[in-house]
């Protein structure tokens, strides 16, 4: 039986906490819960069963947003039509990245923020992460565009900061000449 998550809103304080490292490997519950989100996730960005469950899509989810203040970022990106790839770190860290920046054109979105927000979110264009597996392997993932884009994000929600802490209140829009619209 598929219940959809009790995904935390942007008012709730604990999304601006400092989530902490996790000791590896993950225990039986937090694996629970990444399978979950997972599943949330998939079942989101398809149609079928994003209205039979009425979720809003989102191909990314960090454990504090369930409220866990836990270094665990779960991405699930459709790379080709219907097919999807999914993306476990735990304890992840961006080591490198491009100096070249992007934005999404028509600006980011969060499970969290229920409401439409203007602007673009400068982020590299490609970034080099590392961290573990749920069973405490060592990954190093390079990602580039909006995957990267996606991990950027993530990796935020670890440290408390929402997408549009990162827009410019003053000039919330680029053009192409000033940074690559994606
Ligand atoms: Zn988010």
């Amino acid at each position: 039986m598929f219940k959809p998550l009790n995904i935390l809103d942007e008012k709730n304080k604990i999304l601006r906490k400092k989530s902490k490292d996790v000791e590896l490997p993950l225990s039986k519950k937090d694996k629970e819960t990444i399978d979950q989100i997972i599943k949330h996730l998939t079942y989101s960005q398809i149609e079928k069963y994003a209205e039979r469950y009425n979720l809003r899509p989102g191909m990314g989810l960090a454990f504090p947003q369930l409220g866990l203040l836990k270094r665990i970022i779960v991405i699930v990106y459709e790379y080709e039509d219907g097919k999807f790839k999914n993306y476990v770190i735990v304890n992840p860290k961006i080591i490198s990245h491009s100096e070249e920046k992007v934005a999404l054109e028509t600006g980011e979105g969060c499970l969290s923020v229920n409401r439409e927000v203007e602007g673009h979110v400068p982020r590299y264009a490609r970034v080099t992460i590392t961290g573990y597996d749920p069973d405490g392997e060592k990954i190093t993932i390079r990602a580039r565009e909006d995957l990267s884009v996606a991990f950027q994000h993530e990796v935020d929600h670890l440290d408390g900061i929402l997408f549009f802490d990162r827009i410019d209140k003053k000039k919330p829009f680029y053009n192409e000449n000033e940074i690559r619209l994606i």
